[in-house]
């Protein structure tokens, strides 16, 4: 392990570090912001993501994006089930097929609404060494990378169409849904 240098204050790390992480709920105005991209990898940037799974695991959660925990970089996880994916700076390069699923939101529990993707994407970005990565995914895989690039990019389900039940008043209900993202 990396000893990271005091000296130097990058506020990166720092936010990075900032512990524990709380999830930002609707209607945040975090949610709603543009996150940067990702320059650092590093044994911070590392335990982030890790600390992100932990956490999405706990919500019983499919996929988290860095906004959601308050962190405005471009850092989403994944996890259906198979194997957990990390990914840094995601691009979504090309998409095929549509598809309309019952999606809910962690940011927004205990809503849902009927959200129209691409059931084929090929995303790139980085793993949490730097390297560059592509994937192919389809399926449910393929929906939680765009939902959680959406969060990137201050996009939530809500805009995909009209939340069930309507929303009157900042959730409380948590841990309902199954396929949280
Ligand atoms: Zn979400």
């Amino acid at each position: 392990m990396k000893k990271i240098s005091k000296k130097k204050k990058i506020p990166l790390i720092n936010e990075l570090k900032s512990r524990p992480l709380t999830l930002r709920l609707y209607t945040d105005s975090i949610l709603r912001e543009k996150a940067k991209s990702v320059q650092l990898f590093n044994t911070v940037l590392q335990d982030f993501a890790n600390d992100m799974l932990f956490f999405m695991q706990q919500y019983n959660g499919i996929g988290l994006a860095a906004p959601q925990v308050g962190i405005l970089q471009r850092i989403v996880v994944a996890d259906i089930g198979d194997s957990p994916i990390s990914l840094v700076n995601p691009e979504i390069v090309k998409g095929s097929g549509t598809e309309n699923m019952i999606e809910g939101c962690l940011s927004l529990p205990g809503y849902e609404v009927d959200v129209n993707r691409n059931t084929w994407i090929e995303i790139r970005g980085k793993n949490l060494k730097g390297k560059r990565v592509d994937y192919e995914l389809e399926g449910l895989l393929a929906r939680v990378l765009q939902h959680e690039v959406d969060h990137l990019n201050g996009i939530l389900i809500c805009d995909y169409g009209k939340l069930k039940p309507e929303l009157q008043d900042i959730p409380v209900v948590e841990k309902e849904i199954e396929h949280n993202v």
